[in-house]
């Protein structure tokens, strides 16, 4: 597929965004630069992009294999992916399969504990509001997804667990949570965007409990970079 590339329509923390010759497709790029704490912590995570832009596609394209609509259309260089052009939900979507994080701290529950069934949460995306929790009818009543939407959206992100689930294990992974963003395309179509990554997803190995994600830059633990490679070679093999 041959698309140019034309201008920078957005840069957010971790990404940049091209329109391209196609009204209906964009080109993301991915940037080393990662943020946490709702942009509070700033840094570099060297080899992040090319790392999370693979793996991304990866995963994406075995979802895609599976039934689950996404934004991926074509790998284009290490960095740069060519995706369908989606006006994105406001909504972080997240699973979540073990208590950790954000979950942990505002219920006090122990970091690791397995949940009975998965958890579905949203969050608006605002980062000046610092994302807040919203439930259904918030969602509802102030008409970020219809009602046919937000089931779509809903039924496909526990899908998405379930194949995620089951292909991380096969690399040794242990699936505790992660976030998914959906969006819109120009007829209608509610489909995966965003990326899919150690930056959104925490990923513990299943026989040591080591930590793989994000988490390590997030708590400076050391050792981020090769969690993020360890997690690519673990995808797509050593020399890929
Ligand atoms: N997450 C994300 N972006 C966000 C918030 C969360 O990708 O802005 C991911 C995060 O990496 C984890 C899951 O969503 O895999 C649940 O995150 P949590 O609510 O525990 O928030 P955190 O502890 O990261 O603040």
């Amino acid at each position: 597929m041959s698309v140019t590339m034309g201008e920078m329509i957005y840069e957010g923390k971790a990404k940049k965004v091209y329109a391209t010759d196609n009204p209906n497709l964009c080109i993301v790029s991915y940037k080393d630069d990662a943020t946490a704490f709702n942009g509070l912590k700033k840094g570099t995570i060297i080899g992040k992009g090319e790392i999370n832009n693979r793996v991304s596609n990866r995963l994406m394209k075995m979802l895609e294999a599976n039934g689950v609509p996404t934004h991926v259309v074509e790998e284009l260089n290490g960095r740069d992916t060519v995706v369908r052009r989606v006006k994105i939900i406001p909504l972080e979507v997240i699973i979540r399969n073990v208590a950790a994080g954000s979950m942990s701290k505002r219920l006090g529950v122990e970091e690791g504990t397995e949940l009975l069934r998965p958890v579905l949460e949203f969050s608006y995306k605002d980062d000046s509001l610092g994302d807040p929790m919203v439930c259904e009818s918030h969602i509802l009543a102030l008409g970020w997804a219809t009602e046919a939407e937000l089931e779509t959206i809903s039924k496909t992100a526990l899908r998405v667990n379930e194949l995620l689930s089951k292909h991380m294990a096969e690399t040794g992974i242990r699936l505790i949570d992660f976030k998914l963003e959906f969006g819109k395309t120009s007829d209608g179509q509610i489909i995966l965007a965003d990326e899919i990554s150690p930056d959104t997803c925490r990923f513990w190995d299943i026989k040591t409990g080591e930590k793989l994600d994000k988490d390590r830059f997030r708590r400076d633990l050391g050792g981020v970079e090769a969690a993020y490679e360890n997690i690519r070679e673990r995808l797509i093999g050593a020399n890929a």
